[in-house]
């Protein structure tokens, strides 16, 4: 698979030209909050600022976090009123839905699919809850692949969740702490929740997992995607990753910052890693940008092949970009 077959050029140039506009110019001068590391609690030093955004690396866990960033009401106000967050949950994702389908979410589908029979329900799994849903494509296609489980989308954004209802699916239109456990479908203990790529926009990453482990039970999984911070394409790329586009992302952990945050969130680690594919073609379109030697040499010298083997590399040890962790609530003393 190729970035540009997920994400065409043209269309997701002016997403991120949309972006630059709104991050520098969108939050008025008291919406900024200090933040500490989303991770650890810790803090860092500045590794660069990009438009207009301050990142900082984490000394303790090398997540790398905005910091200041908008607050969490000022976040709300984003994905609700911006140019930017208007343009990717209507013409992106629009533009974008069936070759997204095929690529991404058919094989996420089918991943999930294989993790629950793995690490969970297994063959009872009656239902998947997917947060942050949005065009409910991963929704329609867990449907098609898993008939007799209930789905549900939890989609806060209306036009989304208009989206969603639109393809008959349920939709709890909310964001997750307002979600009660009696609206969700299937059976306690049997469940899969889900959450693609939502983790790296949060205002606190910790909360969020901390209100997805109060809604399962003992038998329930969670699969979750976000980005690495010390993936291939982000550490080469740096300022100039793509994937380092405020306001949207502000969060990049790494497998070993999410799995202790996971852990103090009650949540326990089942399996997390970097089944990422995309990094090495990533960093061959940013090349411009690399001064590295060896990774120039990478490009110039290795053959298709090598590099075929470095992605695969990167993916098995935990270096890509692509981050994926599954986990269980944790038994806590005194809760069911
Ligand atoms: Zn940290």
């Amino acid at each position: 698979m190729k970035e540009t077959d997920i994400r065409p050029r043209d269309l997701f140039e002016r997403l991120l030209a949309l972006c630059r506009e709104d991050a520098l110019h969108f939050f008025t001068r008291d919406e900024w909050q200090a933040s500490a590391c989303p991770a650890c609690g810790g803090g860092g030093e500045e590794a660069f600022i990009k438009h207009g955004f301050h990142y900082r690396l984490c000394s303790a866990c090398d997540t790398l976090y905005a910091s200041p960033r908008p607050g969490a009401e000022a976040i709300l106000r984003y994905y609700r009123e911006a140019r930017s967050a208007r343009f990717l949950a209507t013409d992106f994702y629009r533009q974008t839905e069936e070759a997204r389908r095929e690529r991404m979410f058919r094989p996420r589908a089918r991943t999930v699919a294989a993790l629950a029979e793995r690490f969970g329900a297994g063959r009872q799994l009656t239902a998947v809850v997917d947060i942050g849903a949005g065009y409910g494509v991963f929704c329609e296609e867990i449907a098609a692949l898993l008939p007799g489980a209930g789905v549900c989308a939890v989609e806060p954004a209306p036009a989304l969740a208009q989206a969603c209802r639109g393809k008959g699916l349920r939709v709890i239109e909310s964001f997750l702490h307002a979600v009660r456990g009696e609206d969700l479908p299937g059976r306690p203990g049997s469940r899969v929740f889900t959450s693609f790529e939502l983790l790296e926009h949060l205002h606190a990453p910790g909360r969020f997992l901390a209100e997805v482990a109060a809604l399962m039970h003992p038998g329930d999984l969670l699969v979750l995607t976000t980005l690495s911070g010390a993936g291939f394409d982000i550490r080469v790329l740096w300022q100039h990753a793509k994937a380092v586009h405020p306001p949207h992302h502000l969060n990049f952990l790494n497998p070993a910052s999410l799995a202790a945050l996971a852990a103090r969130c009650d949540l326990e680690v089942a399996d997390i890693g970097t089944p990422g594919l995309l990094d090495v073609d990533i960093v061959a379109s940013g090349l411009e940008a690399v001064n590295e030697r060896f990774v120039r040499a990478i490009y110039r010298h290795a053959g298709e092949a090598a590099r075929r083997d470095l992605q695969v590399w990167l993916s098995t040890h935990g270096l890509s970009s692509h981050m994926m962790l599954v986990a269980r609530r944790a038994l806590v003393a005194g809760r069911t």
